[in-house]
């Protein structure tokens, strides 16, 4: 089987296991839940429910505050305690629903099938399920994907490529998904593919997951619509405009979406969650999430349900081990440091991971001029030039080098034999640039 891959990335070291070898489990909720009203990408959701308020399961709780924003749904049944602030994984203080769980797991009535089968469903009925349900994208983007699944008329999407990559390391969840959850994969891939009308549906994995590979492939037998496409093990290979680069050839131009070249992305972990608001009604309450790393007792993928508290996932796993210095959510790579486990799962939350600091630390040297960020840069562009002109205020001419379609991977910044925090100093610039322009009334 032919493999296919992007010009630059990295290789970091996998660290996939012991994780990836272990079936998920489902972690029981914790006493205490807290549900963020902003977990997406967009406005808050507005809450729908009061202190002293009975909630039950799969009960809206948020709704949706316009299009780019998405429902919240109660992930037990239990009684609201406090809609007030909670810390979110930014240090950021957010509007919060505080649940006191009754352990009942009691369903709320309207969690049930809309139709007796996802195939009945029309496209504009999936879009609306799809939103009833608070699905987000759960690769790391958390973009409302009833919102993706309506691309622009004159923008038609011949291709839906199912993102089974999962470059990040020590990050298992989407294996798990592929290996454990084969068919609401592809019956979620399906309902995606009709829904925008594509005629070919590509499954991507990497080609450090064999077994998923011939699971999919022994699965699809015979469907000609899918295609099961092996890639090289490689970061960041599942970045939309990489996996598009890689599988279709196309370049999505600079400040556009994949749909400007008829394709669209999906994790399988949404597939999944799209599968589910349609065959069972169940909204969006919990998703899978790898626990990981040195100082963690017992590594493992669990379902957790959305508004878990870190100490409860984490004492879930037989807690702390040793002295890790590092608590990260997300993946090592792009993942954000979290300097508190009094923090809740939030609907992006694709890992947990407790790590040592490295004993060989590198200290930060002066640019070599060695151009390896640039060669590795998946973006192509120049990071130690744009750094270079955020660290002296340029910040106008950081743009014009490209500075807004930096994707933050931190590919450049692995690769910087200087230790350069290259993609901080990225993030420190366009933040700056959102300063001044909110300052001037200007663009951005
Ligand atoms: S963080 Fe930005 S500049 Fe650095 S490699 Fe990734 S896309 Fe390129
Ligand atoms: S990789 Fe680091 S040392 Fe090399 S050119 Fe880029 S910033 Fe300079």
């Amino acid at each position: 089987m032919k493999t296919v891959t992007f010009l630059g990335g990295v290789h970091p070291a996998g660290m996939k296991q012991p994780a990836a070898a272990k079936a998920s489990l489902a972690l029981p909720a914790g006493k205490l839940v807290v549900v963020l009203l902003s977990q997406h990408a967009g406005k808050p959701a507005i809450a729908t429910v009061r202190k002293g308020d009975r909630v039950l399961l799969g009960q809206m709780i948020g709704v949706a505050d316009g299009l780019i924003s998405a429902s919240i749904h109660a992930p037990v049944s239990g009684t609201v305690r406090a809609v007030e602030p909670f810390e979110a994984a930014n240090g950021a203080s957010l509007p919060a629903i505080h649940i006191e769980n009754d352990g009942r797991d009691e369903r709320h009535h309207g969690v049930k099938p809309a139709k007796p089968h996802w195939d009945d469903f029309s496209p504009e009925e999936v879009r609306e399920a799809v939103r009833e349900a608070g699905i987000v994208g759960l690769g790391g983007a958390a973009f409302p994907t009833a919102v993706k699944l309506t691309p622009p008329r004159e923008y038609p999407i011949d291709t839906v490529i199912v993102n089974g990559a999962e470059c990040e390391p020590y990050l298992t969840t989407d294996h798990r998904l592929l290996l454990e959850h084969t068919k609401e994969i592809i019956d979620g891939a399906e309902i995606v593919r009709r829904t925008v009308g594509a005629k070919n549906a590509l499954i991507a994995i990497e080609d450090n997951k064999p077994d998923a590979i011939s699971r999919f492939l022994d699965s699809l037998r015979g469907r000609t619509v899918f295609s099961v496409v092996s890639l090289r093990t490689k970061y960041p290979q599942g970045g939309e405009k990489m996996l598009i680069r890689a599988l279709l050839k196309r370049d999505v131009p600079a400040g556009g979406l994949p749909f400007h070249v008829g394709a669209l992305v999906q994790n399988v972990a949404t597939l999944v969650a799209i599968h589910r608001a349609l065959s069972s009604g169940m909204p969006l309450v919990e998703r899978m999430l790898t626990v990981s790393g040195s100082g963690i007792s017992q590594p493992k993928n669990l379902w957790v349900r959305i508004g878990t508290l870190l100490d409860d996932v984490i004492a879930g796993c037989g807690g702390i081990k040793g002295n890790p210095q590092r608590l990260i959510m997300g993946g090592p790579m792009m993942g954000t440091t979290l300097w508190t486990s009094a923090t809740p799962i939030v609907k992006a939350t694709s890992g947990i991971l407790l790590l040592d600091d490295p004993a060989d630390r590198a200290p930060e040297f002066p640019c070599i001029r060695c151009n390896r960020c640039s060669r590795t840069c998946p973006m192509n562009l120049v990071p130690t030039r744009i750094v270079n002109l955020i660290r002296i205020g340029e910040i106008d001419e950081a743009r014009e080098w490209g500075m807004k379609n930096c994707m933050e991977c931190g590919t450049c910044a692995y690769a910087c034999p200087a230790a350069i925090p290259l993609v901080a100093w990225i993030r420190l610039g366009k933040y700056e640039n959102l300063r001044r322009a909110k300052k001037s009334g200007g663009a951005t």
